[in-house]
């Protein structure tokens, strides 16, 4: 199985009305509601691409009840969440039909207890050892430590399981010192790390501060992979207009799915290419449909190669 860790884990309420204009009030047309944090949508996408997946993190309340109510319906997926005594934020996402713009609220969320992160890491060295591979997803919640990343990796790395981290700031920073096999940042995580904003440049200064493999996003131009062997550009068949939110996180498990498959590097940059393209078209954000994805997965350019380090 492919364990992914969620410490910011989120109930994801999406409403959709015909017009946004502030001072009014607004009839809801649609409202949706599904598990979110970046780690839970990694999950959702492996599972749908066919991989047994276990979801750690944290749930709490009346909120965390409804995310895990819905997880147990997400078929694949398997909850590992520790429970907390505060409550799951919540996220809100206001989506005005006659833009497409999104409004988003995002609330703080609870923090976590020395206790509860205690919980969580004894959960976490058990749960690893049955993992073929471990995805390090998202922003850390109040009272987990910035150095939180870095020791997970350090675990995963000592049961001899690939590790793959995607985060941003000091804990990004912290967590790349620790020699992640994999880290995927996008073009302002990479510069946040590196200081510079020649993607080439910045991936291979990342690669020195400790990263075994870079695969640094690059939003519509899609994604440029460095490691020890050589590098590779996988580029989208085209600019796709649409939502790409959770876009990154597709890529992360299209990569992830490519590794434990023993895929080539152009194959899996392919697939993490098209799947986060298809995300940036579905209709509800960090969706995709199967026959878009297969439909541009074929479509995806890829070049470079073993010797072009
Ligand atoms: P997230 O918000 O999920 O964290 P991110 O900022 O980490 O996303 P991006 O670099 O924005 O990641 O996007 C990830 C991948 O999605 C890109 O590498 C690219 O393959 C694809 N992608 C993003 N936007 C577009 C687009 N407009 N057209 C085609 N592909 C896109
Ligand atoms: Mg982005
Ligand atoms: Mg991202």
């Amino acid at each position: 199985m492919i364990l992914t860790v969620t410490l910011n884990t989120a109930l994801d309420i999406t409403y959709h009305v015909r017009a946004l204009r502030p001072h009014t009030s607004h009839r809801v047309t649609d409202v949706t509601e599904r598990p979110g944090g970046k780690g839970l949508n990694v999950a959702r996408v492996l599972a749908a691409l066919g991989h047994a997946v276990t979801a750690a993190g944290f749930a709490g309340g009346a909120t965390g009840r409804s995310l895990r109510d819905q997880l147990a319906g997400t078929p694949g997926v398997r909850d590992a969440l520790v429970t907390v005594g505060g409550a799951t934020r919540r996220t809100i996402a206001v989506v005005d039909e006659t833009t497409g713009d999104t409004t988003q609220l995002n609330e703080p969320g609870p923090a976590i207890a020395p206790a509860e992160w205690s919980a969580f890491l004894a959960k976490y060295e058990d749960l690893v050892r049955s993992a073929s591979a471990v995805a390090l997803c998202g922003s850390l919640p109040p009272g987990v430590p910035v150095g939180a990343y870095a020791q997970l990796v350090r675990t995963a790395r000592a049961a001899g399981v690939p590790v793959l981290l995607d985060t941003s700031g000091e804990p990004l920073r912290r967590g790349v010192a620790a020699r992640p096999d994999i880290v995927k940042p996008n073009t302002d995580e990479l510069a946040e790390l590196t200081g510079s904003h020649e993607p080439l440049q910045a991936t291979r200064d990342a690669r020195r501060r400790g990263a075994h493999t870079v695969v640094a996003s690059l939003g519509a131009e899609g994604l440029l992979a460095v490691d020890a062997e050589g590098r590779w550009r996988a580029v989208p068949p085209r600019r796709v207009q649409g939502n790409p939110t959770g876009a990154g996180d597709s890529a992360v498990a299209g990569l992830l799915s490519g590794l434990v498959e023993r895929l080539p590097w152009p194959g899996r940059l392919a697939r993490a290419v098209a799947l986060s393209a298809a995300t940036v078209l579905a209709p509800v954000a960090g969706e995709f449909d199967r026959r878009t994805y297969e439909e541009l997965v074929d479509q995806v350019t890829v070049t470079g190669g073993a010797t072009a380090a």
